[in-house]
This record gives structure tokens, C-alpha cells and sequence, in this order.
């Protein structure tokens, strides 16, 4: 089962209607991260090669009230799109009504026109996010073909992805949504074999459709972060003052069950008294945590064994940070798995969670990895084993 990719378009002098991901941090009015701009500039030169007419349109966080939309306008985007690309993007502050249609209307090829934030249909009854089936149909009848590239809004079926797709003919993935679907979509239905995913993060709630899907799917699962202490409890082991989800111990124990093996935990574990990068720091063995300390990070003896399972693979995914990496004394387990994955050769490793996505390009390793997802929770769901909206939109071909 493929899916249709802008590749397989015939776009010339068509209107082509790209759904992109341009919800970039910002803080007072300057964008702080431009990657999810740069990441779907592939998609926009190729459509812009093929001598299409492009229309973009994207959210930009939450919009709630009107008072929300001065702070949520897509206005800088288009502009800093507009440096990247080296042409005119046409700005239309609007999200629907006739200067929209005569702006698109106007559009030539390779001529770029932007409009304003989809969210801003959610202040007067959340059309965009409730996918009014109305909002669906205006917005395609703009154009001649829909493109959806948002993975981070993939796991949704909103006006802008599913209600556009209802209503066109032709649906095709971008470039970036199709590397998602290839990677993280690949890792979960056919991955090359061993299939090893490393899973962290603060909390075991977060993560169960993740770790319940992987069972099935992965040859071995390692254990690191805030999560592993809901696992620890259920072997019945002190874990001092460590996080630890009480609702879900049992579930732990079930999936420890489950797992058969698995399931690898921390051999040793990085401790201090509070939650601090200041504290007193000890290496203990997993099962002698102190009663009055917690657990901030893997130590040494399981990087070192984690590595060794790592050199074994042949695909890794990786979800969730093995231990608090903000402060810079419980970093080193995360850092080391992202030299263990960087050493890795011809092996395709992805990363597919915010933080973790954070922590690797913060460490510096953004290159070493064969796909770094650009969807938090999309990539979650997917790992998850669900079945994306955004990504059920597009045609096979
Ligand atoms: P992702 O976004 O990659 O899915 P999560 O959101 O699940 O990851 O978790 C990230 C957070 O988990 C980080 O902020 C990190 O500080 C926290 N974390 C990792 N290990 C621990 C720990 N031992 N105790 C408390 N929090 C932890
Ligand atoms: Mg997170």
C-alpha cells in the first residue's frame, strides 16, 4: 500500500492547496524555532517547480477568542517563508471571503499566496477543529488538488486536512508527511529486523498504547526516564522519592507480564535528594534506591548495556528521554543514547516525541539520526499503532 505523493502529480497550472505545519514557537511576535518552515520547504519548491499555483495555509496554536488572534497571525511566517524561498508570498489575513477568492483567483504560476491561521474559524464555534463539514468544502473549493504535509496535526480530523480531503478529487502526501509515514509508519508495520525501541519520558500513562503496541511489534523494549519507577514498583522494589504513578502499577506489572523478557529496565540508576541539578549525586544499583531519594537518570552500567543492544539492531525508535536531560548533571543518559544511536551504521534509527526530538537536536546530534519526526503527539498516536486521520486522507496509488 503506497500513497500518493505530490511526485505523483500533474500540478502545472493547477491550484494546488498545501496543508503545511507552520505552528512554530514564537514569543512576542519573532519566531524562536523556523525547522517546521524549513521542514516543509521541499514540498513548496517542488509544487513550485512543477508549475503550480500555490495556496498554504496552516494553524498556529490555540485561538480561542478574538483577542487571541493579534498574537496567532501567520503574518510573520509568511514573511520569513517568503525570505526562505527567495519570492513573493502573498498574505491574506483572512480565512475565508471574496478578497481571498480574487487573491486565489489572481494567483499565477509558481506564485505563492499564504492565508491567515485556520484556528482563527475556532473562535466563533471551532469549525476548524470540529471539521465543519461547511469550512471543509469552502476551503476546497479554492483549489484543483489537496496536499496535505502537516504531520503534527496529522492524528486530527480537522476542516483543514479531512474536511478539504471529503471534498476533493485528488489528495496527495507531501514530501515530509511522506517521510513520516515511511519511517515512523514503516518502523511500526515492517520493520527491518531486530527492532529495538528505547522508551522514556516522565510518566508510564503517556506512553501505554505505546509500549502495549511495541510489544507486539519490537524485538526488545529499553526502559529509561520517570517511567521506569511505576515498573521498579511493581517488582516490589524501593524507589524512594522517585515519580511514580500509583493508578498504574498494576497495568505495569501486567505489561511486565506480557512482555516475556522484553522489557529491559535500568541496571543502575542516578539518584539525588530533590529535584535539583545541585544536589549530591549517587550511582545506585536499580534496587537500592535510597527511601529518601529519586531516581533523575540511567547510570553508566546500563548505558553500556543499552549500547550493547543497540549495536545489535537494525531499526531503533526512540520515545521519551531516559532521564531529566534540562538539568545539565542528569543529562548524560540521554546524551549517551544519542552517541549510542549516532554510532549505529546502517541502521535506520527515528526519533518520534517532542522532547526527545528536542533533547537530540538541543545535544547536537540532529543529523545522525535517519528521521527525526516533526509531530509530538501525531508521532505518539502512530506509534501507538493508530490509524492517523491525515494520513488515511491521502489516496493509494
Ligand atoms: P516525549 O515528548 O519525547 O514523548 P515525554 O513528554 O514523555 O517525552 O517526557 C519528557 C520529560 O520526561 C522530560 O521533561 C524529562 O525531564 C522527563 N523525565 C525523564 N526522566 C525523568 C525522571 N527520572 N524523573 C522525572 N522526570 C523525568
Ligand atoms: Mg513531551
Amino acid at each position: 500500500m503506497a500513497k500518493k505523493t505530490i511526485r505523483d502529480l500533474d500540478v502545472l497550472g493547477k491550484t494546488v492547496l498545501i496543508r503545511v505545519d507552520f505552528n512554530v514557537p514564537m514569543k512576542d511576535g519573532v519566531i524562536t524555532d523556523d525547522n517546521r518552515i524549513v521542514q516543509a520547504l521541499p514540498t513548496i519548491k517542488l509544487a513550485l517547480e512543477k508549475g503550480a499555483k500555490l495556496v498554504l495555509f496552516s494553524h498556529l496554536g490555540r485561538v480561542k477568542t478574538e483577542e487571541d488572534k493579534s498574537s496567532k497571525s501567520l503574518a510573520v511566517v509568511a514573511k520569513s517563508l517568503s525570505e526562505k524561498l527567495g519570492q513573493e508570498v502573498k498574505f491574506v489575513p483572512y480565512t475565508r471571503g471574496i478578497e481571498l477568492e480574487e487573491a486565489v483567483k489572481a494567483l499565477k504560476e509558481k506564485e505563492v499566496l499564504m492565508f491567515e491561521n485556520t484556528r482563527f474559524e475556532d473562535v466563533d464555534g471551532k469549525k476548524e477543529s470540529k471539521n465543519d463539514s461547511e469550512l471543509g468544502k469552502y476551503w476546497a473549493s479554492l483549489g484543483d488538488v489537496f496536499v496535505n504535509d502537516a504531520f503534527g496535526t496529522a492524528h486530527r480530523a480537522h476542516a483543514s486536512n479531512a474536511g478539504i480531503a471529503a471534498n476533493v478529487d485528488e489528495v496527495a502526501a507531501g514530501l515530509l508527511l511522506e517521510k513520516e509515514i515511511k519511517f515512523i509508519g514503516g518502523a511500526v508495520d515492517n520493520p527491518e529486523r531486530p527492532f529495538v525501541a528505547i522508551l522514556g519520558g516522565a510518566k508510564v500513562g503517556d506512553k501505554i498504547g505505546v509500549i502495549k503496541n511495541l510489544l507486539k511489534k519490537a524485538d526488545k523494549i529499553l526502559i529509561g526516564g520517570g517511567m521506569s519507577y511505576t515498573f521498579y514498583k511493581a517488582m516490589g522494589l524501593e524507589i524512594g522519592t522517585s515519580i511514580c504513578e500509583d493508578d498504574k502499577v498494576e497495568l505495569a506489572t501486567e505489561l511486565l507480564k506480557e512482555a516475556n523478557g522484553k522489557i529491559e529496565l535500568a541496571v543502575d540508576i542516578k539518584v539525588t535528594k530533590d529535584f535539583s541539578n545541585d544536589g549530591v549525586i549517587k550511582v545506585v544499583d536499580f534496587d537500592k534506591i535510597p527511601s529518601d531519594e529519586m531516581g533523575l537518570d540511567i547510570g553508566p552500567k546500563t548505558l553500556e548495556k543499552y549500547t550493547e543492544i543497540l549495536k545489535t539492531a537494525k531499526t531503533v525508535v526512540w520515545n521519551g528521554p531516559v532521564g531529566v536531560f534540562e538539568f545539565s548533571n542528569f543529562a548524560q543518559g540521554t546524551i549517551g543514547v544519542c552517541e549510542a544511536l549516532a554510532n549505529l551504521e546502517n541502521v535506520t534509527t527515528i526519533i518520534g516525541g517532542g522532547d526527545s526530538a528536542a533533547a537530540a537536536i538541543q545535544l547536537g546530534f540532529a543529523e545522525k539520526f535517519t528521521h527525526i519526526s516533526t509531530g509530538g503527539g501525531a508521532s505518539l498516536e502512530y506509534l501507538e499503532g493508530k490509524a492517523l486521520p491525515g494520513v488515511e486522507i491521502v489516496d493509494e496509488v
